[in-house]
């Protein structure tokens, strides 16, 4: 029968995690699994409930951090530790409704290599975050060649074909939800409400979420690094509209004051040679960036070339 190994990062959950594996345990009968819980370095008592989980539940494994690395970290760990035919991902706070498990594993049956989780409402959530995470999808989906998917979360079961392919995309500064679009391969993407946290508190500030979305947009585009070219190009161009403008205005009225045209004419020059200069530098840091995330040229979804 077929392992599904469910990834579950823990950042002080000590008042969730028992309440999680049981829902969790109760939805599961009948299909054979584990449950990987990440510890990413609580201060609180979650690794002495994570030991007496394992003690008792044969399927349940766990990894304990030596600090808190963040729960990118911690999926990336989880990822590497899973050994099953199916892989899920979920949050310890029950606002992943473990109910959503068996019609995501009938959706790979069916054929899909993902089911993920799609939150259709941000019901409960204060206004600033909707907001920010508004703001953030249109900044991101308009310089990222990969697309992500409004509301689409990390909660998902991929099959290990995909998990391989998440983990050959082994770069430091990882942003999960633009990785799982970047493997592509067949989502089915099912909805559900926005559900509070069962207890505990999220971890997440405003500045989090702020510095995340830049790490985000940094990980996914180099637009950024290309802009310096493009003024330069403009202030270059304006430089010469207005150079023709001062030159005209020389002839017919001669220089009211003496070396102002010159003057202008080295500023402007220099300074559009400047920014076109940075842009250039910018463009060769943009390739060296990317080839050292050493992604995958390609990755392979069916062959009948027997590589074995
Ligand atoms: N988490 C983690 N490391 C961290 C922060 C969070 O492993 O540094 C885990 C946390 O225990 C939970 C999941 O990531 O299982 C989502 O965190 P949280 O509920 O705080 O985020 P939100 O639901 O607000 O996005
Ligand atoms: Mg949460």
């Amino acid at each position: 029968m077929e392992l599904l190994s469910i990834i579950v990062p823990c950042y002080n959950e000590e008042k969730t995690v028992e309440m999680f594996f049981d829902e969790l345990r109760k939805t599961l009968v009948g299909i054979n699994y584990e449950v990987l819980f990440i510890n990413d370095g609580s201060q609180d008592s979650t690794l002495e409930k994570l030991r007496e989980l394992a003690d008792s539940n044969l399927n349940v494994k766990y990894i304990s951090f030596s600090r808190n690395f963040g729960k990118e970290s911690a999926i990336y760990a989880g990822l590497t530790m899973a050994t099953g035919d199916l892989v899920g991902l979920m949050d310890a706070d029950l606002q992943h409704p473990p109910n959503l498990l068996p019609k995501m594993i009938e959706a790979i049956n069916e054929g899909y290599d993902v089911a993920a989780a799609k939150r259709v409402s941000k019901k409960g959530e204060p206004i600033i975050n909707s907001l920010g995470s508004k703001l953030f999808y249109k900044v991101f989906n308009s310089i990222s060649s990969v697309k992500l998917v409004p509301g689409a979360t990390d909660y998902r079961v991929m099959t290990r074909q995909v998990t391989d392919a998440v983990m050959r995309l082994n770069e430091y500064n990882r942003f999960s939800k633009g990785l799982f679009q970047w493997v592509g391969f067949e989502t089915k993407w099912i909805e559900y409400e926005n559900i509070q946290r069962f207890a505990g508190e999220s971890t997440w500030s405003v500045g989090d979420l702020t510095r995340y979305s830049i790490r985000a947009i940094v990980a996914f585009t180099t637009l950024p690094l290309s802009i310096s070219i493009v003024l330069g190009f403009i202030i270059s161009a304006l430089a010469f509209i207005y150079l023709l403008f001062i030159i005209v205005k020389y002839i017919l009225y001669s220089d009211p004051v003496q070396g102002f045209a010159t003057t202008m004419c080295v500023i402007l020059f220099l300074g559009g040679m400047q920014m076109i200069l940075i842009g250039i530098l910018g463009k060769y840091l943009e390739n060296t960036y990317n080839e050292t995330k050493n992604r995958p040229i390609f990755i392979i979804k069916e062959t009948n070339i027997d590589d074995k």
